[in-house]
């Protein structure tokens, strides 16, 4: 059943509000945690929405999307090639395979994870002739159906990153815990501050660790209590997807329909 706690924005008129009710839940919580707004970037996440919503959604004022299948980000990017100052952000895990189309349009990729994706990458970009933002995704929660570099990974990933001169790394990315109590997610987003704080100074030269993404339409409010930089809201913004998260995120015991996540 769609979460009756994200009401479909149809119009101009929906998308107008439910973007200024996630605004407002922003300035809130920055309230609480006694940190400035302008601190915090929304990223709106598009994936399952169509082209000529999203058109709506450029006209409402979101200048990036994000999306977590590349080859739907592909074909939404050519749709809305004539927006051309909308940058398309890949906030999924990414199979090699499909680096190329991801160098070829997207200004920005927050599920880095591995050595070998860095490569291909690098390589692809630089055949562009183009660069990339990217987020070291991290797995906070310890679950095994969430991708990322364990914490203990970290540290030695960040250190051959300089090597990758496409790869501009503006800091860490997590999913919390699925999970309807607060704390045990908010926990998942303090050990992602925690760490950036004490990797922060360790970080190569070149190594840009200032921003955090975490915080989706569930629990965007804990995160920026917590520290994050970008919040990254799908549902609160768009409405409620007619799949269950699960569909995305699939739980450890089924492992065989994981790939429903991957970009
Ligand atoms: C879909 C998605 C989100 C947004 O989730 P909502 O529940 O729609 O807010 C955030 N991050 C990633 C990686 C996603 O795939």
């Amino acid at each position: 059943m769609p979460d009756v706690r994200y009401p479909a924005a149809l119009t101009l008129a929906d998308l107008r509000r439910n973007l200024a009710a996630v605004d407002t839940r922003i300035a809130e919580a920055c309230h609480r945690a006694g940190r400035d707004p302008a601190g915090v970037r929304l990223l709106p996440v598009s994936k399952t929405v169509d082209a000529a919503r999203l058109r709506l959604a450029h006209e409402a004022g979101c200048r990036e999307l994000g999306e977590n299948k590349v080859q739907e980000a592909w074909g939404k990017a050519q749709a809305l090639a004539d927006l051309d100052d909308l940058r398309w952000v890949i906030v999924g895990h990414l199979q090699g395979n499909k680096a190329g189309l991801v160098a070829r349009f997207a200004s920005e990729f927050q599920a880095l994870d591995s050595l070998r994706l860095a490569e291909t990458l690098e390589r692809r970009l630089q055949a562009e002739g183009r660069g990339l933002d990217v987020f070291v995704q991290v797995n906070t929660s310890g679950e095994a159906s969430k991708y990322g570099l364990t914490p203990a990974e970290v540290p030695a990933f960040l250190r051959v990153l300089p090597a990758f001169s496409t790869l501009r790394v503006r800091g860490l990315m997590t999913l919390a815990l699925f999970s309807s109590e607060p704390e045990p997610v908010r926990r998942c987003f303090r050990q992602l501050y925690q760490l950036r704080e004490q990797w922060r100074q360790a970080a190569p030269a070149g190594i840009d660790l200032s921003e955090l993404s975490m915080g989706m339409s569930g629990d965007f409010e804990i995160a920026v209590e917590e520290g994050a930089t970008v919040v990254r809201v799908g549902q609160a913004i768009f409405g409620a997807r007619k799949l269950p998260d699960g569909h995305y995120w699939p739980a450890e015991s089924s492992a065989s329909t994981r790939s429903e996540h991957e970009a």
